[in-house]
């Protein structure tokens, strides 16, 4: 199974608001939750393609996130660990909208914290790791493409920072890179099953900060719904799937989304 984007259908959504979206939740007793880069720029991390997102200023920035570029371009390697070391998630701490879906938790009521975020922000804030299922990977390890040797980010960036321009591995020599998935390379398929059986065993699936343009994790939400789920999606923009949706909220996630999962209900006057 291959990450690809997808556009198609964007504008369809309708906000059909905070109430209905409270209303679904507080019923919900099994929530699976699929957050993007949205939930996190609260926190310094800029998202890629919302309107101050890293690709909308820079597009050819995509580059070092495409597989084929990165392997086999040196260029696009160099700069992407510069990049990298200037990266604002390396401070970042978890914003009152990673806190809500701890309490979320803490309720009893999180089925599952799907997140296609690299920052484990959620793990921070306090969700069990256990809970959380990272479906692109994590920016806090490294893998070499050669013999997958795994490590941590920070010796690799520490290497970087002593003058190496492009790491290689300390074992095999070769090329290594973030252990996220990029664009052309295929998702660890337990990871994505995952993904599917909590879309697929909830009674509500939330999605929160994501632009449901990149799949296979978008695909979730039509899943959740197919099998029998309600749709609430919290984003600042619309998707493709807010006609999917019972409930769209159109706002601020740190505004919105710690009333959403409180309980008991807020009054919702409040929440306008
Ligand atoms: P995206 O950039 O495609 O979409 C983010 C969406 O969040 C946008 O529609 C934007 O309008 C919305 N948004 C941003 N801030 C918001 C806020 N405060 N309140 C409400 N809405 C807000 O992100 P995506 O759908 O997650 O897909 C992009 C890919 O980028 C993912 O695969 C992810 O791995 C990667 N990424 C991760 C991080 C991170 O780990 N923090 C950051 C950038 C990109």
């Amino acid at each position: 199974m291959y990450i690809r984007f997808h556009r198609e259908g964007q504008g369809l959504g309708q906000t059909r608001g905070v109430q209905a979206a409270k209303k679904i939740l507080d019923g919900a007793r099994r929530v699976t939750v699929l957050t993007g880069a949205g939930i996190s720029t609260d926190s310094g991390i800029p998202d890629f393609r919302g309107p101050q997102g890293v690709w909308t200023r820079n597009p050819a920035a995509q580059n070092a996130s495409t597989l084929t570029h990165y392997l086999n371009d040196p260029e696009v390697r160099r700069a992407a660990w510069r990049a990298r070391l200037d990266s604002p998630a390396w401070q970042a701490r978890p914003n009152v909208g990673h806190l809500a879906l701890v309490d979320l938790e803490r309720q009893g009521r999180l089925r599952a914290l799907v997140t296609q975020n690299i920052d484990e922000l959620h793990q921070r804030a306090g969700n069990d790791p256990a809970l959380v299922i990272e479906v692109h990977g994590t920016m806090r390890r490294v893998v070499c493409w050669s013999c997958r040797r795994e490590g941590p980010m920070e010796e690799a960036l520490e290497r970087v920072r002593e003058g190496e321009e492009d790491p290689r591995c300390q074992r095999c020599g070769g090329i290594m890179k973030s252990a996220t998935i990029s664009f052309g390379q295929p998702l660890d398929p337990q990871t994505i099953m995952r993904a599917e059986v909590a879309a697929m065993s909830c009674d509500v699936l939330l999605a929160v900060g994501t632009s449901l343009g990149v799949h296979p994790a978008a695909g979730l939400v039509p899943l959740a719904r197919q099998a029998g789920a309600e749709v609430v999606i919290v984003n600042a923009e619309a998707t493709p799937y807010d006609s999917m949706a019972a409930a769209v909220v159109r706002g601020s996630i740190s505004d919105v989304l710690p009333a959403l999962v409180e309980l008991p209900a807020t009054p919702v006057d409040d929440l306008a």
